[in-house]
């Protein structure tokens, strides 16, 4: 089963790659395994998977311990200040840096060891309440004040789109996006190099990839649907 959604999965991205005259290797595939138990992990990594992306703290911490070294691990949820220091040097990203004060804390823990944190800008572009992230207008100064910081370098931009029947209806958001990250590469701010867009879910992802995604966070689509309840 999971094989075969890990191929339909690929089949698509590959397919939105050719419309849109990309190529493959722009586009990274983020296999996001939360709430998925550590044998469905390893059957994932079994057929090729490298890329994973976990929305919980002690998740990402315990699933990093118990599986190979090889794998790229990418923290995709809301961040809490003070769960930084847990996983600060177990992620090659974080997707979801939208406070000064987490862009501080993320500084601070990666300086203490010496490294540097790769982050992506979280953008809530259509503006939902319940979601979070900066507001388009915000992130330009936002990202000219935390370029500064010498253990943190700003990667790109992340959205989470809003849930919609039809995908096309998120093609828009996915566009702002985009022009956002051209309009921050062309401020040319030294440290900030925006080339990542992590945008696009299973629901949307093709969609995200035409638009420009870079990376595409994708669960059900490949482990099929989480249950909350256990
Ligand atoms: C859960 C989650 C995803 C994956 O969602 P699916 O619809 O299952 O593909 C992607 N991004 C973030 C930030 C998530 O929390």
């Amino acid at each position: 089963m999971l094989k075969e959604q890990l191929m339909e999965v690929e089949a698509k991205i590959q397919a939105a790659c050719d419309r849109s005259g990309r190529d493959r290797s722009e586009v990274t595939l983020i296999a996001v395994s939360k709430t998925k138990p550590l044998p469905v992990l390893k059957e994932a990594y079994e057929l090729g998977v490298r890329v994973f992306g976990e929305n919980k703290v002690q998740e990402l911490d315990e699933k990093h311990g118990l599986l190979p070294d090889d794998i790229h691990w990418h923290m995709i949820g809301h961040l809490q200040t003070n769960k930084v220091k847990y996983i600060i040097d177990k992620v090659d990203l974080i997707h979801s840096v939208d406070t000064l004060k987490l862009a501080e804390t993320i500084e601070k823990e990666a300086a203490k060891r010496n490294i540097t944190a790769r982050v992506l800008i979280e953008v809530n572009v259509a503006e939902e309440e319940s979601k979070f992230g900066l507001k388009v207008e915000e992130v330009i100064p936002f990202v000219e004040k935390i370029a500064t910081f010498p253990h943190l370098r700003v990667c790109g931009l992340m959205t989470i789109a809003p849930f919609v029947e039809n995908p096309e209806e998120n093609r828009p958001i996915f566009a702002n996006l985009h022009k956002l990250s051209v309009d921050i590469g062309m401020k040319n701010i030294d440290n900030v190099n925006v080339s990542i867009l992590s945008m696009g879910m299973t629901n949307d992802y093709e969609v995200a990839i035409e638009e420009g995604a870079t990376m595409v966070r994708v669960g059900t689509g490949i482990f099929g649907a989480r249950n909350y309840a256990v």
